[in-house]
Formats: structure tokens, C-alpha cells, sequence
């Protein structure tokens, strides 16, 4: 939409817009209001040189383009019927809760097999856990290879898809040929694009999911759906995007928390949002009040961090892992306030 600096455009003004749009293969189209006119570009009105052309002439004020820049995922793309499939759940329909550890621990594969039996029969619908780690220390542990094994192991025993988090494209091969049911893509690589090209690029139509986490320095919703664009334009739109929680941090809580940006992803775009509770608040007795408050926003699920023992675990278990027994309950709390928020969405209507 081009918006001239006096209320319309001269004869011979118009002929110069309308040249140049047409070098682009757009059509000028006059809106003639009762105090001043617009113009309209019809076609491809994104297109940066003609842009820059037109706002170059000294007579236009501004160029407002109408079209989404998210050409895929966009609330009204094609895609906007777009459904992802994991397991045998339909993401969207009855809430979607991921569940498992932070860290695998390759020194201690059984307490992962049996975490993940335990978070099953709470209720999970996929289990999560970390192979590889992004740590602030790099004398930290890293994760390991290994532990895809013991992650695929976790899915053959209770058939549930698995989720972990690939940083650079050698765990991105791994995982994708292990046959990981969900990428995750942390925080810190959200903003990575390379990273993002080549997760859209080798999961294409392999029916792999992704979780891409809302950086921690993200402002704009349209950046973390920018992101999301990147991963679709290469090839892959299955994409799930996951409020973490933000920096600068709320005093007492590991971020701050962000599960409230739900409505407003919902309304730009059709991706579900899976919320993750536990980097938001970052303590164990937080989480389920800030899941909850999730799925009253609206959110397609959670991911969390559940553990059987977090004392005996690694990475972020020891202080924000939930017990199975905690998440059984609060996956019956979710089912509670998914009705009661479906109830408010159908009064709406
Ligand atoms: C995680 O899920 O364990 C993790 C490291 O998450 P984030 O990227 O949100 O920090
Ligand atoms: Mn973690």
C-alpha cells in the first residue's frame, strides 16, 4: 500500500509509480477515499528493489506492505490446515505433553528407560530426553553420543515418539538417521539460520517434528515465527513453537516467563505452541501452576522436565525436574483446564 505525502497523486506522479510497479509485474490500483487516496500494489509487493524505488520518489510518504512476510506460516497460508502427527496423537486435539528427562545420563541408562515407563503411564504422549547439552561451562557434561541409543531404547519399550535437542548438523545426522520423532531446537540455536536451513532440509518428508524454542533474547513474536519460516521454506513445516521463558529474568526464576505470548503466536500463526515450563521458572515446585497457566492460554501442551529421582540426575533435573507421581496429577489438571479453556472458546464463538 503506498500512502503519497499530499492527499493524492498528481497525473504525472501516478504514471511514474505505476511504470515502476509494472517493471515488477504488479498492478497499481487507486483507493480513492473521501480525504486522501492510497495505492495499492497488487502482486508480489514485497519485492525489495521496487520498494526501495518507489520509497525513494519524493512525493511518497510510506509503502505499508499488506501481504504476511511468512509466506508459510502465516495463520492464513495454505498451510493454515496444516496438521502434525506424532505417535498416534494429533497435535492439537487433547493436550500434547512431552515429558522425560533434561540429560540422559549414558553412565545410567536404566534410570532413563524407567523414567520414561513412569512418565507413559502419567500420561505423556512423547518422551524427552537431552542426548547432547548446551552448557554455559564447557567443563560441564556435554552429552554423548551414546545416549541416542538409550533414547531409541525408551521409544521401542513404550512406543512413544522421542524429542532431544541436535546443535550443529553431525547430531542432526545422528538423530535423524536414529529415527528421533522430535528435533528440538534450544534456545541458544534458535536464531542460528544456517542451523535452521538444514533441519528444514533433512527432515523433509521424513515425518520428523520440530520444537523450536523461543530464544532466550527474542523480543518481537515475528522473530521467533521468522524462525519457524526458515525450517518451513527449507522443506519441513512440521514445526511445534515452544515458549521458554526470556531474559532479562524475573527475580526468583530462571527466566522470565513467557507462556502469555500464546494467543498472540496463535492469532499470527497456525503452529501449535507446546509451552516449556520448567526453563521458564526454572524450580521443580513452579512448574505445574506455570503449565497450567499454559494450557489456559491456549497452549497445544507442555514439555517437561520429569524425572524419578532428580537428585540422582544430570544437567537441569536436580532442580527442575517433576516426579512422575507430580506429573500424573498435573496432566490431570491439564485435561481439567483444556475443557474449561475449549468452554471459553466455543462461548466465544
Ligand atoms: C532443554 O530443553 O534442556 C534446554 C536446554 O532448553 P533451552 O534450549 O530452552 O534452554
Ligand atoms: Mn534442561
Amino acid at each position: 500500500m503506498i500512502i503519497p505525502k499530499e492527499p493524492k497523486l498528481t497525473v504525472e506522479q501516478l504514471s511514474a509509480v505505476t511504470a515502476i510497479v509494472e517493471e515488477y509485474d504488479c498492478k497499481l490500483q487507486v483507493i480513492i477515499g473521501h480525504h486522501r487516496s492510497v495505492y495499492a500494489v497488487l502482486g508480489e509487493e514485497r519485492k525489495t528493489v521496487m520498494v526501495n524505488r518507489i520509497l525513494g520518489l519524493d512525493f511518497i510518504d510510506r509503502f505499508d506492505a499488506v501481504d504476511s512476510p511468512f509466506k508459510l506460516m502465516d495463520s492464513s497460508s495454505e498451510l493454515a490446515q496444516h496438521k502434525i502427527v506424532l505417535g498416534n496423537h494429533i497435535v492439537g486435539e487433547g493436550p500434547f505433553v512431552i515429558a522425560g528427562h533434561c540429560t540422559i545420563d549414558p553412565k545410567n541408562p536404566n534410570l532413563f528407560i524407567e523414567s520414561a515407563h513412569a512418565v507413559k503411564e502419567a500420561g505423556a504422549k512423547a518422551i524427552r530426553g537431552g542426548v547432547w547439552k548446551p552448557r554455559t561451562m564447557p567443563y560441564s557434561f556435554q552429552g554423548d553420543d551414546a545416549s541416542v541409543k538409550i533414547l531409541m531404547e525408551a521409544r521401542s519399550q513404550t512406543g512413544l515418539p522421542v524429542d532431544t535437542e541436535v546443535m550443529d548438523e553431525h547430531q542432526l545426522r545422528i538423530a535423524v538417521e536414529a529415527g528421533v520423532d522430535i528435533l528440538q531446537v534450544g534456545a541458544r540455536n534458535a536464531l542460528n539460520y544456517s542451523l535452521l536451513k538444514s533441519i528444514g532440509q533433512m527432515t523433509q518428508n521424513k515425518k520428523i517434528a520440530v520444537l523450536l524454542k523461543r530464544s532466550m533474547g527474542m523480543g518481537p513474536v515475528n522473530e521467533f515465527i521468522a524462525a519457524a519460516e526458515y525450517i518451513a521454506a527449507a522443506g519441513n513445516p512440521d514445526i511445534m513453537l515452544c515458549p521458554r521463558g526470556t531474559n532479562p529474568t524475573m527475580d526468583g526464576y530462571r527466566n522470565y516467563p513467557d507462556e502469555s505470548i500464546t494467543p498472540l503466536l496463535k492469532e499470527k500463526t497456525w503452529a501449535p505452541v507446546i509451552v516449556d515450563p520448567c526453563h521458564s521458572v526454572g524450580r521443580a515446585k513452579y512448574v505445574p501452576s506455570a503449565a497450567l497457566a499454559a494450557i489456559a492460554y491456549g497452549a497445544d501442551g507442555v514439555i517437561i522436565e520429569s524425572h524419578l529421582d532428580p537428585q540422582k540426575g544430570i544437567g537441569d533435573d536436580p532442580k527442575q525436574s517433576i516426579k512422575p507421581a507430580v506429573l500424573k496429577q498435573l496432566i490431570t489438571d491439564i485435561e481439567a483446564i483444556w475443557a474449561i479453556k475449549n468452554r471459553i472458546v466455543l462461548a466465544d464463538n
